[in-house]
């Protein structure tokens, strides 16, 4: 027997299948998928069988070593779905299935995570004899069912060996696993007349894909939640994703009411155990729901009936790194091979989406009312150029007068600080110098509680000083708002208002957010403030006004979707407001009152700025109407960079007639880490022949030490 195995090596030379032999002491125990410890020149590896053949065309092959665990890791789907995105992302294959795995189960020699027991005691064969006193109490207890080790802790070790020896009790050593749900079923909504047309136009025997555009507080939780438990019914699997950020516990609250133990949660918030633990129940079959952020849409579910995918217009569903993967492109493969459907709901899809639901490729499902008829919260616009000539830097007299109002009432209020990409920094009032990283040659960000500044690309850090190195003189000051700052203004207008901040600083230690929102619902705040963290999925029922504080700062970015991505935030954040039985309203401050996105956020329109977008992107050629692939060159060596990024450039114009080709341009971040990197745009409207050209790149590179090619199809930053 011959067996392909991917090797877990992480260089970009060696990404191939080799063949290795199986001993026959082995032989049963080989199966594709399963993890297998090979040679490999000096040293021992692990690797993922791909294959099983009868013979190979190489001559000595060597044998593998031995299994390193029984389980199949990569089911057949799995195997498949990794070429496919392979060859559409033109990543490693390796990292297109390590990608897929948990931490705990890819080959790192110091990342072992081992599993949990509980010992179990029941009744043996043997009950006759003469027992002492402890050892009778031991018999009783378990006389009415088996007793867990923990609930006997006053018996010593010696005393329970004694027994079990003499086949008096018997020991088991049981799994458990790190998290549990309850199983509490709680019932499903009773659904209103449009919630049941979209569940009902869901064809589940078949593969499909449907835009469910559902404005916020319009009930698309419970369409899913139906959805779902029709699923369930027919004995089949669901997979939902959603962004990190909006894996609230509120969510998994909800999903866990409804259908209790059922359900495992893939997230970041979880120990790289409880991955593991969450990641085997689904392996073996043990729930039959998915909840996820970005990967779990590799979650090795078996008999899939139907892949949702909340807040599609999400851009956390593409990965930044390799695999550069887009998990609705995942989704969309999945849903073929599984022929179920693939619903993607929001309140603001993105271009793409909506543009081929317009053509039909998509179907496109609406719940264009909120729940119960109640209206979309009034939005008022600010216009922060007067209010600056008054004195107001931070806040307009509108918005805290509007704040002290809903404060009378005991009512509760959300603010956005938008701070998209940015954050605080320095400068000099004086020659207008910022500080940046030495290393990454980005803007540096000043922590207010260390008196730092801090590069949050490589973490270099260092002290704040006043005096400026380019003039000398003392005007070094910080500009540019954080959350703690916006705090600290409010506090003074606002004396004795409890206000909570939440942003990734606050809510990075374990347990933080779920505790942040349960406190902020119980109203021991009245105020929630915080970054993009507050605009997603939150459902507070008391919460009756939303402040934007500077809705500008996302359009500013140097990026073709500043415009859609600022009114999709500024949407989403407006959503929070009057989701309940109390009337809501909405505050935006902004520099740009006249700008389309904000004026179309106003105006709860998002056909209008979708019509408006498009005509922008239709003339400057952009996505929906081309593609975009990056191509990102990187050296240490800055001259070879340039040389080689040059050389491509010519190559592809030689190749590609049809294409749009942009650069070289110094990438966004030119310096990172001391790798200088370039990048070139490639618009494209058919990829006809431009795989064939990126793949003898890609290949060309592979063995080119000082210079790497990477490649980002359809990119979120350039
Ligand atoms: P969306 O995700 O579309 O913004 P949600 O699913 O969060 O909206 O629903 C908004 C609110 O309406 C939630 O509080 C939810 O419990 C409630 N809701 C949803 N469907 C129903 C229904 N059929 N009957 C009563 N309340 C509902
Ligand atoms: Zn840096």
């Amino acid at each position: 027997m011959i067996v392909g195995v991917l090797v877990e090596l992480s260089n970009k030379k060696i990404d191939r299948i080799f063949d290795y032999k199986v001993e026959k002491q082995l032989i049963d125990s080989i199966r594709v998928g399963i993890r297998v410890e090979v040679p490999f020149g000096h040293q021992v590896l692990e690797g993922f069988i791909l294959e099983i053949k009868k013979d190979s065309d190489i001559d000595n092959l060597k044998s593998i070593i031995g299994i390193v665990d029984q389980d199949i890791i990569l089911n057949q789907e799995l195997i498949e779905l990794g070429r496919t995105i392979q060859k559409k992302t033109l990543a490693t294959l390796i990292s297109c299935y390590q990608v897929m795995l948990p931490k705990a189960l890819k080959a790192k020699k110091n990342t072992i995570i081992n599993k949990k027991y509980d010992i179990y005691y029941r009744l043996g064969e043997n009950l006759e004899g003469n027992f002492n006193r402890t050892q009778q109490n031991i018999i009783n207890m378990c006389k009415t069912g088996e007793v867990k080790r923990e609930d006997l802790v006053k018996i010593s070790p010696s005393s329970l060996k004694t027994l079990v020896r003499k086949n008096i009790l018997i020991e088991e050593k049981r799994e458990h696993y790190r998290l549990e749900y309850q199983d509490s079923r709680d019932k499903i909504k009773e659904l209103t007349e449009n919630q049941k047309e979209v569940v009902e136009s869901v064809q589940l025997e078949k593969e499909g894909t449907y835009l469910l555009h559902g404005v916020t507080g319009s009930g698309k939780t419970e369409v899913y939640i139906k959805l779902i438990e029709k699923v369930l019914k027919k004995h089949k699997t669901a997979l939902m994703l959603v962004p990190e950020i909006s894996l609230t516990p509120q969510m998994i609250h909800r999903f866990s009411e409804v259908f209790g133990n059922q359900i495992a949660a893939l997230h970041s918030a979880l120990s790289e155990g409880e991955k593991y633990d969450e990641w085997r129940k689904i392996n073996r079959g043990e729930v039959s729901i998915v909840i996820g952020a970005r990967s779990a849409i590799f979650a090795p579910l078996s008999n899939l009936g139907i892949i949702i995918i909340d807040e599609e217009h999400s851009d956390s569903y593409k990965q930044d790194n390799n695999p550069r993967y887009d998990a609705r492109d995942v989704a969309i493969i999945r849903s073929k091979t599984n022929h179920c459907p693939l619903i993607m709901g929001s309140a603001t899809p993105s271009l793409e989406a909506f543009a081929r639901a317009g053509k039909g490729v998509f179907q496109l499902l609406s719940m264009p009312n909120r729940i119960n008829g109640k209206r979309l919260p009034q939005v008022e616009l600010i216009d922060m150029n007067q209010e600056i000539k008054k004195g107001n830097s931070y806040f307009s007299s509108r918005l805290i007068e509007q704040i002290k109002k809903r404060l009378q009432k005991k009512e509760q209020v959300i603010l956005l600080l938008n701070r998209r990409g940015y954050a605080s920094f320095v400068t000099c009032k004086n020659c207008g110098y910022t500080a940046k990283c030495p290393q990454c040659d980005i803007t540096l960000t000043y922590h207010k509680t260390s008196n730092m500044l801090r590069c949050h690309y490589c973490g270099y850090a260092t002290n704040l000083k006043k005096k400026c190195p380019e003039c000398r003189e003392e005007s070094i000051s910080s500009l540019g708002i954080g959350t703690e700052r916006v705090e600290e203004e409010l506090k003074k207008i606002l004396k004795n208002t409890r206000i909570l901040r939440m942003d990734y600083d606050t809510t990075s230690r374990k347990g933080t957010h779920s505790k942040m929102i349960s406190e902020f619902k119980n109203h021991e705040y009245d105020i929630l403030l915080g970054t993009q963290i507050v605009a997603k999925g939150l459902d507070f029922e008391d919460v009756t006004l939303v402040g934007v504080i500077n809705a500008d700062t996302s359009l500013n970015i140097p990026d073709f979707r500043s415009s859609e991505n600022t009114f999709s935030l500024l949407s989403q954040v407006s959503g929070r407001s009057g989701r309940s039985t109390k009337e809501g309203s909405v505050i935006i401050q902004t520099f740009n009152p006249d700008h389309y996105a904000i004026q179309f956020v106003q105006s709860h329109d998002y056909i209008g700025f979708y019509k408006r977008e498009m005509q922008i992107r239709y003339q400057l050629k952009y996505p929906p109407y081309y593609y975009i692939c990056y191509l990102k060159v990187s050296s240490k060596d800055y001259q070879e960079a340039s040389k080689e990024t040059n050389k491509i450039k010519k190559c592809l114009e030689k190749n590609l007639k049809e294409e749009i080709i942009l650069g070289p341009s110094p990438a966004n971040i030119f310096k990172l880490n001391n790798i200088y990197r370039y990048g070139i745009i490639i618009k494209y409207k058919k990829d006809t022949n431009l795989y064939q050209i990126l793949n003898r790149l890609i290949e060309h590179y592979r063995s080119n030490s000082k210079v790497n090619l990477e490649l980002d199809f359809n990119p979120n930053h350039f």
